[in-house]
């Protein structure tokens, strides 16, 4: 059972109201603060249909955007990032259940020593100093950076074991097999070609660095 928190309840011009079969779930962070409140205005007052249907606070509360067996755009996708893997494009959105984690993701420091979350400025990636620095770090080595990126935001405890209850109910409700391998850290034509299994928004895109290979979250989808 899934303890869900607040159910948003989206109106159904934020999502397509229609039921189909689900092959994939899908991982992400939103790039963002403390507030829940937050993501889903923002997401509210766009006319396009993207969101996921789950997002995960740092707190570990779920919170419901809309029925998982309808679906929303959220992988992004267009015929180029098929085409490196000699693919038709195909529309994966329909068939795969978006989760948000809420975090800053990618950090870099500032010369006053503190982490910060990321903004571009004449192509170059600067620390965003409009934010908050951000306390809770996680650490790649500097020779195993992922996706260009040292340091990310950490998710927290409550948050992995939010996600590990969702996900055992969502392969429950909808059949899906996890099918881990450690390949969906990277592009992977199991991701672009729709097999069943869990997988990150990196999976799919390379300009994407959601969610992030934390080890407790490699292992809790290694164990499912
Ligand atoms: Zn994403």
């Amino acid at each position: 059972m899934i303890k869900i928190y607040k159910d948003w309840n989206f109106p159904d011009t934020q999502y397509v109201r229609e039921a189909t079969e689900k092959r994939q779930i899908v991982l992400h962070h939103t790039v963002s603060g403390d507030s829940v409140n937050g993501d889903m205005s923002w997401w509210l007052h766009t006319t396009e249909r993207v969101a996921t249907a789950y997002v995960i606070s740092r707190e570990g509360h779920l919170h419901r955007c809309f029925d998982d067996k309808y679906w929303a755009y959220h992988l992004g996708l267009t015929t180029h990032h098929f085409a490196k893997f000699g693919l038709n494009y195909r529309k994966l959105d329909p068939h795969a259940i978006g989760i948000e984690l809420d975090s800053w993701g990618a950090l870099v420091q500032h010369t006053d020593g503190k982490f910060y979350p990321v903004t571009r400025k004449d192509g170059k990636v600067v620390p965003n100093l409009k934010c908050k620095a951000v306390p809770n770090i996680y650490e790649y080595c500097s020779n195993q950076k992922y996706r260009g990126f040292q340091y990310y935001e950490r998710y927290t405890t409550a948050q992995l074991a939010t996600l590990k209850d969702l996900l055992r109910h969502l392969m429950d409700t909808h059949h899906i097999s996890p099918n881990y391998k450690s390949d969906i850290w990277n592009v992977t034509a199991r991701a672009l070609t729709g097999s069943e299994g869990i997988f990150a928004h990196a999976s799919y895109r390379q300009d994407k660095s959601d969610v992030h290979p934390q080890v407790e979250l490699d292992n809790m989808l290694k164990a499912l």
